[in-house]
C-alpha cells in the first residue's frame, strides 16, 4: 500500500518533528493532540523551523508554504480514519500509550500500521491493546527529528516482516538511516547505552566530584561527543530520562544501577524538565 497520508499522535517535541518530516516527503499529515493550545504550539514550532530553513537558503518560501499546507492540526482522533500509517508520540507512559493504541485500532482501517515512537517501552504490550498486533512496531526517531538521521525499527512479539519492511521503507524515504531491533527489549539500542551514561553523569555531580558544566566539557572534549550529558538531557527532556530509568528498573531485574539518583527526582519534582520548561540543568529563560 502506498503511504500518502500519515497520522501523528502528540504535537510535542517529537510529534511536530515527525509531522514536519512526513510533510517534507510529500505526505499529507493529520497531527493530533488533546488540546488546541498543544496543536497550535506544535504547528508554530514547525513554522519556526521551516522559516529558519528558508532564511538559511535551504528551502524556498513556496516549499515552506506547501509543507505547512499539508499538515492539518486537530484534537479529533476521528480525523485519522483515512490515514495510511500512524506514528504515536504521546508522553512516555505505558498506560496512556495502550489507551491511545486501543482508540487508534478502532478508528484506523484494519490494514494500517500503527507505529510508536516510544523511547524504551514494550511494543508487545502496546500491540496487545489492539486487534492487529502484527501491524504494530516501534519507529523510534531521535531529537531533533528533522536533523537526526537514525530511526530504530523495533519488533514486538507479533510484528510481521511486512510491517518491519514497510516501516523501514517509510523511514528511508524520510531520508533516515534505519536499524532493526530484533527483540522487544527496554531501551532498544541507543537508550540502553545512553541512560547509564546520563545516570553516571548525575552521580558524579551528586557525589561532588565535578560540576555540571565541567562534566559536559569533559565528555565533549574527552570523548568527542557533540553534546555533554546534561546538555543532551536538557534538549531531550529530563522527564524522559527519568521515565526511561524508572522503566529500566522495573523491567531489567530491579538492578541497583537503574535506581534514579535523588538529584534526578528533585529536578522532576521542581518541574525543571529542560529547554521545554525554560530550565533544567541550565537556565534558558533568557534565550
Ligand atoms: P512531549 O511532552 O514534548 O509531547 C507529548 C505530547 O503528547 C504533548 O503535547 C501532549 O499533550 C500529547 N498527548 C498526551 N496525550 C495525548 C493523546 N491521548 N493524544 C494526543 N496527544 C497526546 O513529549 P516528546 O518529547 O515529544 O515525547 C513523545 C514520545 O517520544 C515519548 O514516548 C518519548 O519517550 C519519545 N521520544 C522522545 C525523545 C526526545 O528527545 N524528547 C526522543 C525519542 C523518543
Amino acid at each position: 500500500m502506498e503511504i500518502k497520508k500519515i497520522g501523528v499522535i502528540g504535537a510535542g517535541t517529537m510529534g511536530n518533528g515527525i509531522a514536519q518530516t512526513a510533510a517534507l516527503i510529500g505526505c499529507d499529515v493529520v497531527l493530533r493532540d488533546v488540546q488546541d493550545v498543544f496543536v497550535e504550539r506544535g504547528m508554530k514550532n514547525i513554522e519556526k523551523f521551516l522559516t529558519k530553513s528558508v532564511e538559511k537558503g535551504k528551502m524556498q518560501a513556496a516549499e515552506k508554504d506547501a509543507v505547512l499546507g499539508r499538515i492539518k492540526g486537530t484534537t479529533d482522533i476521528k480525523q485519522l480514519k483515512d490515514v495510511d500509517f500512524v506514528v504515536e508520540a504521546v508522553i512516555e507512559d505505558l498506560d496512556l500509550k495502550k489507551s491511545v493504541f486501543k482508540e487508534l485500532d478502532e478508528v484506523c482501517r484494519p490494514e494500517v500500521i500503527l507505529a510508536s515512537n516510544t523511547s524504551s517501552m514494550s511494543l508487545t504490550e502496546i500491540a496487545a491493546a489492539t486487534k492487529r498486533p502484527d501491524k504494530v512496531c516501534g519507529m523510534h526517531f531521535f531529537n531533533p527529528v528533522p536533523l537526526m538521521k537514525l530511526v530504530e525499527v523495533i519488533r514486538g512479539f507479533a510484528t510481521s516482516d511486512e510491517t518491519v519492511a514497510a516501516t523501514t521503507a517509510l523511514a528511508k524515504k524520510m531520508g533516515k538511516i534505519t536499524v532493526e531491533v530484533k527483540k522487544d527489549s527496554p531501551g532498544f539500542i541507543v537508550n540502553r547505552i545512553m541512560i547509564p551514561h546520563m545516570l553516571e553523569a548525575i552521580k558524579i555531580v551528586e557525589e561532588g566530584i565535578a560540576s555540571i558544566p565541567d562534566v559536559d566539557v569533559a565528555v565533549k572534549n574527552g570523548l568527542n561527543y557533540p553534546m555533554g550529558p546534561f546538555e543532551l538531557m536538557d534538549l531531550t527532556g529530563i522527564d524522559i530520562a527519568y521515565f526511561v530509568t524508572e522503566y529500566f528498573y522495573k523491567e531489567l531485574n530491579k538492578e541497583s544501577k537503574w535506581v534514579s539518583p535523588n538529584l534526578l527526582k528533585t529536578m522532576i519534582r521542581a518541574g525543571k524538565l529542560g529547554r521545554k520548561t525554560g530550565g533544567g540543568w541550565y537556565d534558558y529563560s533568557q534565550k
